[in-house]
């Protein structure tokens, strides 16, 4: 039997009844696809709005949750318009009373949660997560239901059952083990031929509370159930044709890259290449699978290849950035050896997780930039036992990864060359790890990112 290529479309390609078209037209061409489908566009950012209203403004929360409720309802009723075609009239209604029937119990649930959220007066984590897992749970039921109306054998696979996670809500981890046993179990008993359709982003934990894998998480999903299958690729579906060389929303020169390895594309995703979630290539890496990223619109566009090997080397490889970052700063007081100093700022921040982008270190001192976030007043001031701490907010960070180690002078020569008279900060660069990463004032990082896109890939 063929492999199976799990197919991953994010939310623009989610986006109206035309896009889910294009969506089941792509499916179309796959001898075995495994779909996962994010929310439609807005639609969990919508969600989190509502759940965030109903603390104070419940009003305003149900305008929400039904603005979301008739936008599917518009989006299922033009496709079925449009698209629903052949087979027996009465299948094809049949399933519009199958998308009333599941808009109805799903907006139910939605309004339990808000009127919940108001009582409560305050807004959990785990409620939180059990909104947002909204958008998914619709879009991928709907998806499978027009699907069939479109004469595809399509079925609904609720992540529940697949994706069981821990209970950090908002950025669950999964357990790979579970979801590998659990998709084996799956496809033993299913039937030859039908396609499944499963929500992404979200999972459950072993206590039953529903969860989330972290923002663009439906890549993360593709990512997981193709390292748990027999499977081919994973091929995530977006609006671009791929990789960039940088956001092409960003910089207009910008074009697709055709290939990359997992450490580059992690690497990028890390430093704020939004087209693919941090985590994703992480178990597709572990069994070598390949990852492609393509693009709805131009599905005939070679678009990118992440696999084990990297393309040909250039000068550089790719740039991404982040504009809201922060750089923690520890002088010690000299009583510390270096290591155990370095290993106690480390430690505090391993605490709180919280994750760090960039280093940067002497004897005696050590900066770290990392996301910027209220947590970070707090450790200054913890930090302060060890000596003398300094916190600047207001950062940038640009990663560059793909640095071909045989023109380092070059590189950092022309680097120095684009960006003219804006300040560094600091400034890392690993020969080994082929990166270059620089922090800079936030409100310079967009035109920083701009000027070394021109000197550095333009010409
Ligand atoms: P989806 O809804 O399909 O998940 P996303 O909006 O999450 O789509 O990701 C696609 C967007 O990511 C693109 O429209 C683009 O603006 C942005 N993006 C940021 N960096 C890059 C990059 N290096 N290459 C391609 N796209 C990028
Ligand atoms: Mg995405």
């Amino acid at each position: 039997m063929a492999k199976i290529t799990v197919l991953k479309f994010g939310g623009t390609s989610m986006g109206d009844e035309h896009t889910w078209k294009k969506v089941l037209d792509i499916v179309d061409r796959y001898e075995r696809p495994w779909v996962v489908v994010s929310a439609t566009a807005r639609t969990t950012r919508r969600l989190i709005a509502a759940a965030e209203a109903a603390v104070a403004r419940p009003d305003q929360a149900r305008d929400i949750a039904e603005e979301v409720e008739t936008r599917h309802r518009n989006l299922v009723a033009g496709f079925m318009e449009s698209y629903a075609q052949g087979d027996t009239p009465s299948g094809r209604e049949q399933e519009r009373e199958d998308c009333g029937g599941r808009l109805d119990r799903l907006s139910g649930v939605l309004r339990g949660h808000l009127d919940a959220i108001h009582e409560a007066g305050n807004l959990d984590h785990r409620t939180r997560d059990a909104v947002a897992s909204i958008g998914e749970r619709l879009s991928s039921w709907l998806l499978a239901s027009c699907a069939r109306a479109a004469c595809m054998n399509a079925r609904w696979v609720d992540a529940r059952r697949i994706i069981r996670t821990d209970d950090r809500f908002g950025s669950a981890s999964p357990d790979l083990a579970y979801i590998r046993s659990a998709v084996s179990d799956l496809l033993e008993c299913w039937p030859t031929g039908a396609i499944p359709v499963m929500g992404g982003y979200y999972g459950e934990t072993a206590e039953g509370d529903i969860t989330t894998l972290g923002f663009e998480g439906s890549d993360y999903t593709a990512s997981l159930v193709g390292a748990s299958l027999p499977c081919e690729a994973v091929e995530i579906w977006t609006d671009v044709s791929g990789v960039y060389t940088c956001d092409p929303r960003v910089v207009e020169g910008a074009r697709p890259i055709p290939s990359l390895s997992f450490r580059e594309a992690t690497e990028l995703a890390w430093f704020g290449a939004k087209v693919l979630h941090p985590s994703t290539l992480k178990p597709a890496s572990g069994r070598n699978l390949p990852v492609h990223v393509k693009n709805i619109f131009e599905p005939d566009a070679p678009g990118t290849r992440i696999g084990a090997e990297s393309g040909p080397d250039g000068l550089v490889k790719a740039m991404a950035y982040k504009d809201r970052s922060a750089l923690l700063t520890v002088t010690s007081s000299s009583t510390l050896m270096g290591y155990n100093f370095l290993s106690t700022v480390f430690a505090a921040l391993r605490e709180r997780r919280l994750p760090v982008d960039v280093v940067t270190t002497t004897e005696a001192s050590v900066s770290v930039a990392l996301d910027d976030e209220p947590l970070l007043e707090k450790l200054a001031e913890d930090l302060q036992e060890l000596g003398e701490v300094g916190l600047r907010r207001g950062l940038g960070v640009i990663g560059l990864v793909g640095c071909a180690p045989s023109r380092q002078q070059e590189l950092l020569e022309r680097m120095l060359h684009a960006l003219g008279d804006l300040d560094l900060e600091t400034l890392s660069y690993s020969r080994a790890k082929r990166t270059l990463n620089l922090v800079l004032e936030a409100e310079q990082t967009v035109e920083a990112v701009r000027r070394l896109h021109a000197g550095l890939f333009e010409t």
